[in-house]
């Protein structure tokens, strides 16, 4: 991508009404815009990396084995009294009335649907197991919406649904997206702590919320000082073998959300004890019939008796993550992103637009990067080194190649790591090698 061709709005100066560094930066590198309270645009700098970040969170629900579907974003209300919810939920839910004085709402989580949709198409404990999922955006009215895309009204989440027979069937379904979630997180450089954690207006007894720890954090939380050691890697597994054992590793060290942690019940010594903030990605559930039995989500088991199938759900904060990794993943030039989610590996700099030699040189450096399958933001504008320097330290990308008039008469062009801010001359040769590995 050109950048004289581009859309990337960026800002100089920092918005006054951003409070954290993630919104600041988010602002400041062209990536979102609000258009009301907690509801924002995404520009395309933004929109691509929430795009990686999706396709991060599919393909880990896809390796667990779960189904992805389109849930709508507006559901009937009728559904919602069914299981109790419609009063329940409050003034956090849309509420919608249609041309026909019928009560619609924006969705702000699927449980009810997707039971919906399982109980008029699944009779047969046959047919289960089943996990459907879905990436769709969500309204919540929430009271207070700050921090950006942190805490939105709407948002984009990846929810999942387990159908089980039992409670055993429903425990490995929860272990598995318990899997898919540290593996997940892990691809996106983030350490995501799983932390025992209250279940809400969802309901249910088993629950975990995946935590990322940060001074900017809306929840409070308290982790074994161990934790701040350990490194959460993905795991390579086998998904249809026995996951307890990876799950009784990852939640030996003690880890609780403040609703779940009682002082006086700690297993941990106060000087072992860690309390801190942190950001929720993600947080599953496992709630047995909560939704079923009311709902009428049954099958005929093996000996004809009618089961009320055992359920969970799983959601990850998708629009919330971007947030997140900046905080996690930033210095005072801007943004440092992960390879992973990052808009494109590489920016190239042509330091002098006006110079033909420069041009010709970028030009085709640009077109081997294409060529090569090397995502690549160049900045062909005729502006300063300076504008350019900033403007790419701000943006992030992993790396940047620097073609100015002084390297070109020696062969070389600049290779800068935006990590460390490691900086090597070396061949145009060496540095497409170095990029497209
Ligand atoms: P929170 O405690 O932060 O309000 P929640 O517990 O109500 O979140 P869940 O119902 O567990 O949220 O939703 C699943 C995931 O969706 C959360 O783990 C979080 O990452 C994300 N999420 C929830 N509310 C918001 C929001 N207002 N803006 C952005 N992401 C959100
Ligand atoms: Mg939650």
């Amino acid at each position: 991508m050109r950048l004289s061709a581009y859309f990337l709005p960026l800002l100089r100066e920092n918005p006054t009404e951003a409070q954290i560094v993630s919104h600041r930066l988010m602002l400041r590198a062209g990536m979102v815009r609000q258009s009301s309270a907690g509801i924002y645009s995404w520009l395309p700098l933004g929109f691509r990396v929430l795009q990686k970040v999706e396709q991060i969170v599919r393909e880990e629900q896809d390796a667990a084995g779960a189904l992805e579907v389109l849930m709508p974003t507006i559901q009937p209300a009728e559904l919602w009294r069914e299981s109790g919810r419609y009063e329940d939920y409050g003034k956090e839910m849309l509420r919608i009335t249609d041309r026909h004085e019928r009560e619609m709402l924006y969705g702000p989580t699927n449980e009810e649907l997707i039971t919906d949709i399982f109980r008029g198409a699944v009779k047969s404990y046959r047919d289960l197991p089943r996990n459907l999922y879905h990436i769709q955006w969500k309204f919540r009215d929430e009271v207070r919406p700050r921090f950006g895309v942190m805490r939105g009204r709407e948002f984009l989440m990846k929810d999942a649904y387990s159908f089980d027979l039992d409670a055993k069937g429903a425990k490995h379904s929860y272990n598995k997206m318990f899997v898919a979630y540290l593996r997940t997180f892990a691809r996106m450089g983030l350490k995501a702590i799983p932390m025992r954690a209250d279940t809400g207006p969802i309901g249910g007894d088993l629950s975990h919320e995946f935590i990322i720890l940060a001074e900017t954090g809306e929840s409070a939380v308290f982790c074994d000082k161990a934790w701040l050691q350990t490194d959460v890697l993905g795991t390579d597994v086998d998904f249809n073998g026995d996951l307890e054992p990876f799950f009784k590793k990852w939640t030996s060290l003690y880890a609780a959300t403040e609703e779940m942690h009682d002082p006086k019940a700690c297993p941990v010594p106060e000087d072992q004890l860690v309390s801190a903030r942190g950001i929720e990605v993600g947080h599953i559930f496992n709630f047995g019939t909560k939704y079923s039995k009311p709902m009428k989500a049954v099958v005929s088991g093996p000996d004809g008796a009618e089961i009320a199938v055992e359920m969970g759900s799983y959601g990850i904060g998708v629009s919330r993550l971007v947030g997140a990794i900046i905080e996690a993943c930033h210095d005072d030039a801007g943004i440092v992103w992960p390879e992973s989610v990052a808009p494109f590996k590489v920016g190239l700099i042509n330091l002098r637009a006006g110079d033909e030699k420069c041009r010709t040189a970028a030009d085709d450096f640009y077109k081997k990067l294409n060529a090569a399958g090397v995502e690549v933001l160049y900045d062909d504008r005729d502006e300063s080194p300076g504008v350019k320097f900033s403007a790419m330290d701000l943006i992030g990308l992993p790396y940047q190649v620097v073609i100015g008039p002084r390297g070109l008469d020696k062969g070389v062009v600049e290779f800068k790591s935006r990590r460390d801010g490691k900086r090597e001359e070396m061949s145009p040769e060496a540095a497409l090698n170095r990029l497209s590995t």
